[in-house]
């Protein structure tokens, strides 16, 4: 629940706006960095979660690296001071412009995605006279058992490098002295709350971890990418993902070999709990089955539900106590019909001008906002007090 406090404070704002909780973010920073350490895991954060620049601030005082999926993404690292030997590149779709760009960085990796880009970036660092430092995105056919939209490792999907194709890599890296293949990388998906996952991906790791090795290859990285899921239901229940019992089976089944290290790229269990989408009802419609509470919010703030019917807790944060509790679909104003936030939602009645809290909303949230329909630009503010 929200502090009524808060809610007193946030009442004259202009809304639409999003709401960070730092002092959220620093506890959960200080929760990862605690879990990380004790195993001496190296994480990146995932830029594309939220790349607002108080978030990411914070996020390399705490000295996590940066995973990115653009040539931006990288600059903005390099800008917000990360060192370029914290930076990852992934992405299956990197142009010429931002290999050279991040060749000419010094990046720590590129996470390469198929034999042709592999090819492509070697020429690229031969022609800027820089080494690229290369792990192979490995598509080990995972089921992530989440959204299919935000599955990534089955065959079927566009990410990683199929195993038939290694072999070919391999030769490209190893005929070209300005490609360097330190490790290789996976990632099977975003929203994972299933640990027997994580388990399966390690037992998968763990094949081509071996497979390299009877190739006569050495890899100093395995990156174990990210994914990890967050609790969407009870925010305040649980505004801490379990770190421990996440990097706990990587511990227990990865078979890491004495000197390699372990990588992980974690982006929504790091920011998505300290955001909040603050929106006013503009309109109440009392319909003849259902009632509609009309927001000042739409899928151009938030878009996760309407991408991937994504379930977010929503609150009245105005409501006075006692008030009575009625059920009301929750809609934008967006002129599409898969513009709602929530069906069915409990919620004390709602009059026009009350408050309604969409939680949750950290990751993957702002970023993806657009300005269809042409809305304002969205704004944002922050909860920051030591
Ligand atoms: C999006 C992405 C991540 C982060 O995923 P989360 O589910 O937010 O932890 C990590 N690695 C790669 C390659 C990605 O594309």
């Amino acid at each position: 629940m929200f502090d009524p406090n808060l809610t007193r404070q946030l009442e004259g704002v202009e809304t639409p706006f999003y709401y960070y909780d730092l002092d959220l973010l620093k506890r959960t920073l200080e929760t990862v960095k605690a879990a990380a350490e004790k195993r001496n895991f190296h994480i990146h954060y995932a830029y594309k979660a939220n790349y607002n620049e108080r978030i990411l601030h914070w996020i390399n005082a705490y000295g996590f690296g940066a995973d990115c999926v653009s040539g931006n993404e990288v600059k903005k690292a390099i800008e917000i001071g990360v060192h370029p030997d914290k930076i990852a590149f992934a992405g299956v779709g990197k142009t010429d412009k931002e290999i050279r760009y991040a060749l000419q960085q010094e990046i720590f990796s590129f996470n390469v995605e198929s034999p042709e880009e592999l090819l492509v970036i070697g020429e690229l660092a031969v022609q800027e006279q820089r080494t690229a430092r290369i792990a192979l995105r490995i598509n080990p056919n995972v089921d992530a058992q989440t959204h299919h939209y935000i599955t990534t490792g089955l065959d079927e999907n566009k990410f990683g490098i199929m195993p038939g194709d290694l072999p070919e890599c391999i030769a490209v890296a190893k005929a070209n002295p300005y490609l360097e293949l330190h490790g290789i990388h996976f990632h099977i998906g975003s929203q994972i709350l299933e640990m027997n996952v994580f388990k399966s991906l390690c037992i998968k790791v763990n094949e081509w971890n071996r497979w390299f090795e009877e190739h006569g290859i050495y890899l100093r990285t395995l990156n174990v990418g990210g994914g990890l899921g967050v609790d969407y239901k009870q925010p305040d229940e649980f505004p801490l993902p379990d770190f421990d019992a996440y990097f706990s089976v990587f511990e227990q089944f990865l078979e890491k070999r004495p000197n390699q290290e372990v990588h992980f790229e974690i982006g929504r269990a790091i920011v998505a709990q300290c955001g909040t989408l603050i929106s006013k009802a503009l309109y109440i419609k009392k319909g003849i089955k259902k009632h509609f509470v009309i927001l000042d919010a739409g899928m151009t703030e938030l878009m996760r539900p309407a991408l991937y019917q994504a379930y977010h807790a929503i609150e009245n944060i105005s409501a006075k106590t006692g008030a009575v509790q009625l059920h009301y679909d929750i809609v934008g104003p967006i002129c599409e019909s898969s513009d709602s936030f929530g069906k069915e939602v409990l919620l004390p009645e709602v009059h026009r001008g009350d408050l309604l809290a969409i939680r949750t909303a950290g990751a993957y949230g702002e970023v993806m906002s657009s300005r269809y329909n042409l809305r304002d630009e969205i704004r944002h503010y922050f909860k920051e007090t030591d």
